[in-house]
Order: structure tokens, then sequence, then C-alpha cells
């Protein structure tokens, strides 16, 4: 499989895009992403016209500062004020200097060389539908205090429920602050289920357990679990990840073996549905199949929860239907291959008791609008506090709710309108376009990377939106693979340690010297891993990495950027 996809990167034919493809393109962008306000009239409003007019010159980060109208007096006034003002300001029809200079130069994602992380501009039916929910301002603790957007809460429930092939009546789930917060509730689910007592004595005085994640895991998981006050260096146990970065599965075997032996419970296993750096997807099905086996062999009652942090995987499960066969929008074959084989394993989410969905990431919504999804309700009872902390709500309602449940009090609705609002208006197919549009920039990415002769792709049979790679010195390495093999074995020659730190600087260097031209890419500490050692110790593998997730990069930002590193290097 991995050599089809290598393969298929070399090809320019396969990397083409199609003109149907490019008509749909260009409609759905135009609908959703651009800020039109003859098709969102939303944006006519003065303060937001002229934050967008000074967004879409698309200066560098460099350039913003001194274009901008007053600009170096505005941030010295922001850096230097301490009080708030004593007299009121009278609203005059237009935007406050301040507020209009500090929202038109944050972070400006609309830029189409913004491939920093996975993070994104949202999309314009996302903005007016948060928008919505902020002028209404129903709080979602409670259902008097939330009114109708409880109902559309359980709703988008529901259709997330119905595309993973949740039973949609036995599903739940809730908004919360963040994918973090998702994965929280995913630790908290397990911890609760297999160790209730530990709601009232805390993690010290219950039996002996162990927490399973992966290496390749988000760090979240690690501030998550020092959170709970789980002993992250004697209760945890970081499984082993494959040369794909997914989850080791025989690793994971002999680990949850060797608790269940000793009759130590396991609360949680949280496995990843595409790792932020790295796209890769843990084999859900199998590791379901594991649990229930080794849990009926062992006779352990009550099953290890499997939470699956697909926050930035998620999105693909917008695939889950497509036909493939006829492949109706004309995706790329390099692209249609590289998303069928991810749908393989994507198609796994319903095995997962609980996962993460992070609409503030590939689902181009504004911050923030993450939801914890849970196949079974009453998985939620486990999370129930005592009645009688809840005193100030009515008694009769606070059944209908999570309320007694949720870990925060006051949770706001301007994600859930704006995540219903997205999958409204953009629908299935909506997605499916700009999705393959950043896939597709991803696979010309990898292929024109290639072309350079001196780059060693990480991963690139994880078909998702990061491209991660490394750069070699061509003077004095003729066969990136061959090096990358070296390089892997560093943890057991010292030699191989040298050349590592040797390739490490040389392509930092370069990192350095191009700038940020075309693609703004970030430089990463662990973009892939050694060999592990006898010992099972490895180390870190940094690297350079962009992600396609703004619909607004086209090949244009690729081919500049590629054609920067040709002049850096001289190749
Ligand atoms: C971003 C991310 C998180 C954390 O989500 P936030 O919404 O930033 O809190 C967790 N897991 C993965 C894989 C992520 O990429």
């Amino acid at each position: 499989m991995r050599k089809t996809c290598l393969n298929l990167l070399n090809e320019d034919v396969v990397n083409q895009i199609s003109p149907h493809f490019q008509q749909l393109y260009q409609e759905v962008f135009a609908d959703y992403f651009s800020r039109d306000p003859a098709r969102w009239p939303v944006f006519a409003e003065p303060g937001f016209a002229s934050m967008i007019e000074f967004r879409t010159l698309q200066l560098s980060q460099d350039q913003r500062l001194s274009a901008y109208p007053n600009g170096p007096e505005l941030q010295q006034e922001l850096l230097e004020n301490s009080t708030m003002p004593t007299g009121r300001k009278k609203p005059n029809g237009k935007s406050d200097d301040m507020l209009a200079f500090a929202a038109a130069l944050s972070k400006n994602w609309e830029n189409p060389s913004s491939v920093e992380n996975v993070v994104t501009m949202p999309c314009d039916p996302a903005i007016y539908g948060s928008m919505m929910g902020t002028l209404a301002n129903p709080n979602l603790v409670y259902s008097e205090y939330s009114g109708m957007a409880d109902q559309l809460e359980k709703n988008v429930v529901r259709q997330i429920a119905s595309l993973v092939d949740y039973d949609v009546t036995q599903a739940t789930g809730l908004f919360t602050q963040g994918g973090t917060f998702c994965n929280l509730y995913g630790y908290l689910l397990g911890l609760r289920k297999s160790l209730p007592n530990a709601k009232f004595t805390g993690m010290g005085m219950i039996e002996d357990y162990r927490i399973l994640n992966s290496q390749g895991g988000h760090y979240s998981n690690m501030t998550n679990l020092s959170l709970l006050g789980v002993d992250i260096r004697n209760k945890t146990l970081r499984i082993k990840v494959t040369d794909s970065h997914d989850i080791d599965l025989d690793d994971m075997e002999q680990q949850l073996r060797a608790c269940f032996t000793v009759n130590c419970r396991v609360p949680t296993i949280m496995l990843t549905m595409g790792t932020t750096d790295t796209f890769a997807v843990d084999q859900v099905k199998l590791v379901y199949d594991l649990r229930n086996r080794l849990c009926e062999e062992y006779e352990v009652s009550v099953k290890p929860h499997i939470h699956v942090d697909a926050a930035v995987g998620w999105s693909m499960i917008f695939f889950n239907s497509y036909d493939f066969a006829n492949n109706p929008l004309e995706i790329n074959q390099a692209t249609l291959i590289g998303i069928e084989r991810t749908m393989e394993r994507v198609k796994e989410l319903k095995y997962a008791d609980s996962f993460t969905v992070d609409f503030q990431k590939w689902g181009y919504v504004p911050y923030t609008s993450s939801l914890i999804m849970i196949k079974n309700k009453d998985d939620m009872k486990a999370l129930e506090n005592d009645p009688e902390n809840f005193s100030y709500f009515e008694h009769d309602l606070q059944g209908q709710t999570h309320l007694q449940s949720t870990i925060e009090c006051s949770r706001g609705a301007a994600g859930l309108f704006g995540a219903y609002s997205a999958l409204k208006y953009m629908g299935l197919e909506g997605y499916q376009i700009i999705l393959s549009h950043c896939l597709q920039n991803a696979n010309y990415f990898r292929s024109e990377l290639l072309k350079l002769g001196c780059v060693r792709l990480i991963t690139p049979e994880n078909q998702g939106p990061s491209v991660g790679f490394r750069l070699y010195n061509p003077a004095l390495v003729t066969d990136v693979d061959a090096e990358f093999e070296i390089e892997q074995q560093c943890m057991t020659n010292p030699d191989y340690a040298e050349r590592l730190l040797r390739n490490n600087s040389w392509h930092r260097e370069i990192f350095n010297q191009c700038g940020k031209v075309g693609l703004y890419t970030n430089w990463v500490e662990f973009i892939s891993r050694s060999a592990y050692n006898e010992y099972d110790k490895y180390t870190y593998i940094p690297g350079e990495k962009a992600v396609f997730m703004n619909p607004a990069t086209g090949r244009k930002q690729i081919d500049t950027f590629i054609a920067n590193i040709r002049r850096v290097i001289g190749c």
C-alpha cells in the first residue's frame, strides 16, 4: 500500500486538478469562505467590512503593523495603557479604533500562505451561526437557561451520531471547551466507570489501575491526566507506535495482559484518529476486539473505556458515504486512493465508546466549538454528582439535561450554533469538496517536495492534511531514504546520533534561511521518532511541517515555496 501511494505521488498526472472539481471548489469557496456581503449581509457592517478589507491585502506578518493606519501608535497605546476608561464612549456607528486594530492584526488565517498547524479560518455560515448564538446567549448548562438551544445541541449530536453509525437513540454528546476537554471527558468516563469510589476519595485510596495511551498522542493527554491526579510516571502506560505513528497493537496486547493478569484495572484506553503532526489513524476495531477478548479471558467485568481523540481526523467522516467507484466530484487519483485508504480506519469510529470532535479545526467553525460524542448515554450516569450539590436548579428539570454530569457549569452556545450552521449550509458535499481540495494540495506538495531529490517525506502513507518532511544537504547525502534509516539507528550507534544532529542543524539552517515565503511552514521537534533500542527507548526526530487545512491555499503558494527552497539550496 505504502509503495502504491509513493508511486502515485511521483506521477504528475494523478495529481492534476480536474476542471469539474475546480469549478465546484470555486463555487464552494465563493459561497462559504469569501466574506462576501452579497451572500452574507452581516459582513457589510462597517467595522467588519474594514477589517476584512485590511486582511484581504494578505500582507506578511512583518508588513502588517506598518501598513495599518496609525499601527505603531495603536500598538504603543495597547502596550502601555493599564487603566480602564473613566468616562463613557458613546456608540457612533463606527468601530472603536483599538478594537478594529486588534481584530485586523490578529493572526490572519485567511492568508493563503497560512498552513501553521491544525488551525483554520472559519467558514462564513459558521461565523454567521455563532453570531446568532452569541446574540441569543443561551447557557447550555441547564434546559431552563438554554431554551431551544438545548434541542439544537441534541440535533447536532444526532447528526454526528448517524454519520458515524452510532445508534442515534442511544448516543449522546455535549459541546465543551475545546478538544482537550473532550479528551478529559474521555478519561473521566473511564475512571468513573472502573473506579467509582474515586469520585469521593480521589485517586489515592482506590484499586490499582493503569491508563493506556499512545506515545503518538496529543500533549493534552498529559495535561489532562495530571489534572485528574493520575500518577503519570507510574500509572500511565504509553504504548509504542509503529513506523506510521499509529498505536502498536502487539505492545497494546502485552500491556493489557500484564495489567489484567495481576488484576489491575484499566479505566481508559485513549486512541487517536489523526495525530496532529503526522495524521496517524489508530485501528479502533482491532483495539475494540482485543479489549472484549481479553475482558472475557480474564473475567474483567467493567471494560476499559475506549475514547478516540478524533480532534483532527473526525472530519473525514464526511466521506463515509462517498461513492468512490464513480467519484462524482472528480477528486484526483492520488487523493482519491488516499481518502479511500483513510476511510477503512475512519469507518471504525463507531467502535469507540466516546470520541472528540473539534469543529474548530477541520470543521471550519470559530472557537470554541468542540463536541464530545458518547456512544451509550448511560455512561453519563457514571459522571453524575450528588443532586444535593445542585440546590439552585429546579429539581424536576434536572434529569432532562447533563447538568449533574458535566465538568463545567456555564456552557456557551456560540460554538454549537456555528457548528449547526456550517453543517446545514455546506452539507456533506460542501465539506467533501473543501476537504478534497486540502488533501489534493497536500499530495501536490508531497510530489513537488519529492522532485527536489533531497527530501524525505514523513509517513506519506498517512493521507491527511499534515505534510512533514526532512531536507538533507545534497552535497553530503545522495540517498535520503538510506540516510533516514541510518538516523533511525541513532539510539544504538553514537556515530549515527551525530549524523542525525548534523542533518538536523543543516535543515534547521535552511528553514531559517528560506524565511516565510509561499507557505508559512513550522519547525517541529517531533515529526518522527528513532527506532526503539533494546530497552524500548527512542528519541524525537525533528522536521518541517505544513498543514493543508486552509481552503484559500492553492498551487501558487506551493510553487512559490518550492522555488524558494531551490533558490536557497541551489538545486
Ligand atoms: C488540537 C488537538 C487536541 C486539543 O484540542 P484543543 O481544541 O486545542 O483543546 C487534542 N488532540 C489532538 C489530536 C489535537 O490535534
